[in-house]
């Protein structure tokens, strides 16, 4: 490794494996620290929490893909990112401190909670594979407790769903949960009434999907009324005290699990050794190249870094096209050691789905809705997964759910309590 460069890439999402893959090895010594040794795929993490597929077929270790670079001089080191310290050009994790000569951080976003506090101790999220597993768990639990419970209103207080967030996760969850309503329960929970559990969308404005076309809200909405998912518009919630959620305009819906979709920010740590603060929503602001501004020798990529002007004045949407295309680009630069070429994002489309045969996608020049547009959801999200192994996983899931109407994977798997011991990153999940 002597003589070449060291690049730290902290996280290993969309851009930063992609960064690994790109950056020439024979130039840099290449380091990805991750707090999982995983790379997630976060689009299918709906259907894990609704026992759709399976942790490990939508996950990817890095130290497979490593064991391929590794000759060529890129590492994998796991451990949390807590602090940046931009003088002594040094990572701290919860594990170890790492060197840098080019810090490029791609950490991603997790919840935002919107200053409500304690909130995050209360409700279901999506943004990590143990947060969909925990979600999945608790879905089954209450099924099977509902199953057996002979109080009629306690099984209803079980069987209240409610999904704070109308963007494509909160959409798709819901939508998964009405499937489950539509076509599982009379199979597989024979003892409880389809008209027992109840599942409550609800966003704050007054479309769903209201980063896709008004036909995409319109059809969306349309495919979660066939799923029994009962939609609410321009409600916004204010509290969530003792199981009841309560809403700006005084309704109140009680529920024992909501599932939080609503928004998201910056993942934090800490930048010591100068005066600096981040832009809206976190992130990191950028040029053009991906350069953080007001911080030498430091990128940020992804959903994490704030790049505004051109037709995005307030930033990328951020999607994965955006990391991936970010990544490349940067490599590029870094490979060169130069920086000519500004940042273009080229829109590929967004997509969302709600439920079997049901889907709408906004692409170039074309909207698609129905099957054709769930065909094209799953195609695309089928060559987007790593590994072959996980594609094949994934589409055989797929087509035996298809024909079946089952899963195999209605699995209530708890972890056991014994023995207590600190694990490393147990605040993290
Ligand atoms: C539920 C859900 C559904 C989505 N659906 C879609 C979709 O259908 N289409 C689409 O285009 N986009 C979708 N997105 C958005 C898309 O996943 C993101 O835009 C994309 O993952 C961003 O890539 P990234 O590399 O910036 O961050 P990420 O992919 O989030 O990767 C960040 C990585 O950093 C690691 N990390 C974070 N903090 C630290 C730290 N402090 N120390 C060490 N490691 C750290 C994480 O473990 C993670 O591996 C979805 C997101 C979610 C949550």
């Amino acid at each position: 490794m002597k003589g070449k460069e060291k690049i730290v890439i902290v996280g290993g999402g969309f851009a930063g494996l992609n960064l690994v893959k790109k950056l020439d090895k024979s130039k840099f010594e290449v380091v990805l620290v991750d707090r999982n040794n995983y790379h997630s795929f976060p689009p299918l993490f709906y259907q894990i929490a609704s026992s759709g597929l399976d942790p490990g077929s939508i996950s990817f270790p890095y130290r497979r893909e490593m064991r391929k670079l590794s000759s060529k001089g890129a590492r994998y080191q796991m451990g949390n990112v807590e602090q940046i310290d931009v003088v002594n050009k040094t990572v701290k994790t919860s594990l170890d401190t790492i060197k840098y000569d080019k810090l490029v951080i791609a950490a991603g976003t997790t919840n935002n909670f919107f200053g409500m506090d304690d909130l995050h101790k209360k409700v279901y999220t999506l943004k990590s594979t143990p947060e969909a597993i925990r979600c999945r768990n608790e879905v089954l639990d209450r099924l099977e407790r509902a199953s057996v419970c002979h109080d009629p209103e306690e099984r209803r207080r079980l069987l209240s769903f409610v999904v704070i967030g109308g963007g494509p996760t909160g959409v798709e969850v819901a939508g998964a949960i009405g499937e489950m309503k539509r076509y599982i329960l009379h199979r597989e929970y024979p003892d409880i009434s389809v008209d027992e559990l109840s599942i409550t969308l609800v966003e704050g404005t007054d479309r769903l999907l209201r980063t896709m076309s008004e036909t995409a809200s319109r059809e969306a909405l349309e495919y979660l009324g066939h799923l029994m998912v009962d939609v609410k518009l321009g409600k916004i919630m204010k509290s969530y005290e003792n199981d009841v959620v309560a809403f700006a305009d005084g309704e109140e819906i009680y529920s024992e699990m909501v599932i939080w979709t609503a928004g998201v920010t910056g993942e934090p740590m800490e930048i010591v050794g100068t005066e600096f603060q981040r832009g809206p929503g976190n992130r990191f602001v950028v040029d053009e190249y991906n350069r953080i501004k007001g911080l030498e020798d430091v990128f940020a990529l992804g959903d994490i870094a704030l790049m505004m002007g051109g037709d995005y004045p307030k930033g990328h949407p951020q999607m994965a096209q955006v990391a991936i295309q970010q990544a490349a680009l940067l490599a590029k630069h870094l490979n060169k050691g130069e920086f000519k070429q500004a940042f273009k994002y080229n829109d590929k489309g967004s997509m969302a789905t709600v439920g079997r045969n049901r889907a709408v996608a906004d692409l170039n020049h074309m909207h698609l809705y129905g099957r054709p547009a769930w065909l094209a959801w799953m195609f695309v999200h089928l060559i987007s997964i790593l590994g072959m192994r996980n594609k094949i996983s994934v589409l055989m899931n797929w087509i035996w759910a298809y024909c079946t109407y089952s899963t195999s994977l209605r699995l209530l798997i708890h972890t056991s309590k014994y023995p207590l011991r600190r694990r490393w990153n147990e605040d993290l999940n």
